[in-house]
């Protein structure tokens, strides 16, 4: 078993060949996709590839860069899209002060009507964050407070304390093939630690594709690639983090049947 936990099937890149790229993901080895939105004009589209492929799974949400272009995306909007059984996330939300392609409070805004779809669902938040630790962990803080709701810190680059405190509120942490790049060594050295039982991979395909693919359009193939690197570097076996990577995926997106 080896999932990509983050891809978007549906982005240009993908989108044109998505047949090819996921019969190159099963020759590698990977058993389950999950197919991120970012727009709600994409929903029906990372829907359709979910229903058409019982290894690929859809989840409903807004991307922090799109948040200004959404205002009437509320929770009850994702919770009714939320019900449709190949969905099995919430997300990506979050925040990004890093592009700022949104207002500041808009996004929080937009992170928090997520959040309050995710505890009235209990489907998992995929959470993005970008120059933004502070009010990300303060705001899933306050909600988890609230009501608690599972999730994940997806495609991981923040610091080793922003990793700590998430992990201490439940959450899962998800790490891309930025890992694999020369310059990534405080995410190598977070990644060597975090425990085993927590840990998922991604490829945030087509973005970030991993040594040695540098340079070339992410697919969810390249996950076996992160994850060949990120064994090595945790000294752990490779199909056993692979394994445990995979259960891992299914304990926290419970919906999604392995
Ligand atoms: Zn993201
Ligand atoms: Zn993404």
């Amino acid at each position: 078993m080896l999932v990509d936990s983050h891809c978007h099937l549906n982005y240009k890149g993908l989108v044109e060949q998505q047949g090819d790229v996921l019969e190159r993901a099963r020759a590698r080895g990977v058993t389950a996709m999950l197919n991120i939105a970012t727009r709600e004009s994409e929903w029906d589209d990372v829907l359709a590839a979910a229903e058409a492929n019982p290894d690929v799974w859809a989840s409903v949400g807004i991307h922090p860069h799109d948040a200004d272009h959404h205002p009437d995306v509320d929770t009850a909007k994702l919770v009714e899209r939320a019900a449709h059984p190949r969905v099995i996330g919430i997300g990506e939300t979050g925040l990004d002060y890093y592009y700022h392609k949104s207002d500041r409070a808009r996004q929080q805004d937009s992170f928090r009507r997520h959040i309050h779809a995710a505890q009235q669902t209990q489907l998992p938040i995929i959470v993005h964050t970008r120059d933004a630790e502070d009010d990300t962990l303060a705001l899933l803080g306050e909600e988890m407070a609230r009501a608690p709701f599972p999730g994940v810190i997806h495609c991981f680059t923040a610091s080793d304390d922003f990793a700590k405190a998430a992990l201490a509120l439940g959450l899962y942490i998800s790490i891309s093939g930025i890992v694999t790049f020369k310059n990534a060594a405080d995410l190598q050295a977070t990644a060597t630690w975090v425990p085993q039982d927590r840990l998922l991979v991604e490829t945030d395909s087509p973005f970030l594709a991993p040594v040695p693919h540098r340079g070339k359009t992410g697919e969810p193939a390249f996950v076996a690639d992160t994850l060949a690197f990120l064994a090595t570097l945790r000294g752990d076996d490779r199909d056993a983090l692979a394994a445990a990577t995979s259960v891992n995926f299914y304990a926290l997106f419970s919906k999604a049947a392995p």
